[in-house]
């Protein structure tokens, strides 16, 4: 072995939520694993932290939940939600099998406790430590050029994985072409409160009013996390004073005057602003993207951590099962990496609605009366964050044309409001069934280029 080369059997470029659990799944099943993060830990990302049960369930089976509850967030056990004048508050679905039905974890904790699952399981972590380049040998790629404090060095392995990320630096080095991109239409700013008043059980509020949208509930060190998604077309106005702008947001939230009575915001407001849905090519000779690397949705549902540790999970049982033939790898990841698009479609397009600007849709609104309705309506309803029902088996023709028909006897809104909505929404659902099946390719610069802050 040359001086500043190490070869493993799989090396892994990202360490956060995708990357650092498929280091362990991996390691545990007998490969060296090279894990690399440009971060130390512990260290923050700019986003919110709520995952849901089936996120909850890989987190059990990796064996951190007691470590996740000894940071003081509680089981998230009741969904509190609001849209337009219909609220309900429905328990948190889950199944036997798992720890429980969600948390809250700021992402400079539970990464933290990710990295460290790795690296106890035998990972070899390189931190502080960026990849500028890929090895290559002929069309395959073949390792990594990465350069931290001790200079650059090449780590060489049959197999690549970039869980580096939306801007994904290995994405991009192998020329993967993005798709089926979503613009966002709301963006993001979030805090952290004490002394917050809540009492058990410990609910995720998720509020839709007007054109407004407010995501709030419990984190772990006794802290309360809010989170408000105005409209893209504020931006200016709000980051021209992030503080007051968050406080007035906050503000018009009448739910939360009893929550936050005596509480303290205890840092400034961090933001997202530029949030793109996308779909990238996942799989190549040497090479595979997993977690938002390869995908990422509108965070309004909440979805890509339980997403990246459902996918990396996956994805460690088809790389093991390979048993290291290069061809079978590549055949498996390929084949991973269909999964991956079927998987994602449905709530790809469904995170696009539900983060959509203007008050709630009337039809969506409808229909979800028409769940209440149902008995277990609303805990199917609930079940979709879970990605355990598909969108798609609660917004069917029938529920749309019942929601319809209802809001056309109601006449709160003219025929013609109502029948452009059905038009939007069946337009939407048919192009979107074709973009699954042959996606529109976009250029790389309709995906954000960089996580930095908004404003805050
Ligand atoms: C505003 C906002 C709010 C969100 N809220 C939620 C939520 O409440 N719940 C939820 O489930 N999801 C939420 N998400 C989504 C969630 O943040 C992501 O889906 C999740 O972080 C994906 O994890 P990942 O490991 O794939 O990528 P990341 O968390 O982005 O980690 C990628 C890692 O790769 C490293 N890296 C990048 N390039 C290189 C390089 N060249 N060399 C070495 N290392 C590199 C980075 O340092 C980073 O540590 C939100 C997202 C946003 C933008």
């Amino acid at each position: 072995m040359g001086r500043g080369v190490e070869r493993y059997d799989v090396i892994v470029v990202g360490a956060r939520c995708a990357g650092a659990p498929l280091a362990t799944h991996l390691v545990r099943a007998g490969l060296s694993v090279a894990l690399v993060d440009r971060a130390t830990f512990p260290s923050d990302t700019a986003s919110t932290h709520i995952f849901q049960a089936s996120g909850a369930a890989v987190l059990g089976r990796l064996g951190v939940v007691d470590r996740l509850l000894a940071t003081g967030a509680p089981w998230l056990e009741v969904s509190d939600m609001q849209l337009a004048d219909f609220s309900a508050k429905v328990p948190w679905p889950t199944e036997p099998s798992d720890p429980g039905p969600g948390l809250c974890v700021r992402r400079h904790v539970l990464d933290s406790i990710l990295v460290e699952t790795a690296q106890e399981a035998g990972a070899t972590l390189h931190t502080g430590t960026r990849v500028t380049a890929l090895v290559r040998e002929g069309a395959r790629v073949a390792g990594v050029v990465a350069e931290g404090d001790g200079g650059e060095r090449r780590l060489l392995a049959p197999l690549v994985v970039g869980a580096d990320g939306r801007s994904s630096k290995v994405g991009r080095l192998v020329g993967a072409r993005t798709y089926n991109v979503a613009p966002n239409e709301r963006f993001g700013y979030w805090a952290y409160y004490e002394g917050a008043r809540w009492s058990p059980p410990a609910s995720v509020l998720m509020l839709r009013w007007d054109d407004r949208f407010l995501i709030a509930c419990p984190t772990d060190a006794d802290l309360y996390m809010v989170g408000v998604l105005p409209p893209l077309a504020e931006l200016k106005s709000f980051t021209a004073d992030v503080e007051a702008s968050y406080e007035a947001e906050v503000a018009r939230c009448r739910r939360l005057d009893d929550v936050l009575a005596d509480a303290r915001r205890v840092a400034r407001p961090r933001g997202q602003a530029s949030f793109a849905g996308f779909f990238r090519e996942s799989a190549g000779p040497g090479w595979v993207l997993v977690g938002d690397a390869g995908h990422f949705k509108d965070p309004s549902p909440g979805q890509g951590i339980s997403d990246a540790l459902r996918q990396g999970e996956r994805l460690a049982e088809a790389v093991v099962n390979a048993g290291g033939v290069a061809a079978d790898t590549d055949a498996a990841t390929a084949r991973w990496s269909r999964w991956r698009d079927r998987d994602a479609a449905g709530m790809h397009w469904f995170a696009h609605d539900l983060g959509a600007a203007g008050p709630v849709p009337l039809l969506f609104d409808g229909i979800v009366r028409g769940l209440a309705a149902e008995p277990d309506g609303l805990r199917r309803a609930i079940d979709v964050f879970n990605h355990r029902v598909e969108p798609s088996d609660l917004l069917t023709p029938r529920r749309l044309v019942v929601a319809a028909g209802q809001a056309l006897v109601a006449r709160r809104h003219p025929p013609r409001v109502v029948l452009d909505e059905v038009k939007t929404v069946v337009g939407n659902d048919l192009r979107r069934r074709w973009r699954n099946h042959f996606p529109l390719y976009a250029d790389a610069a309709s995906v954000p280029e960089s996580d930095s802050l908004a404003g805050g």
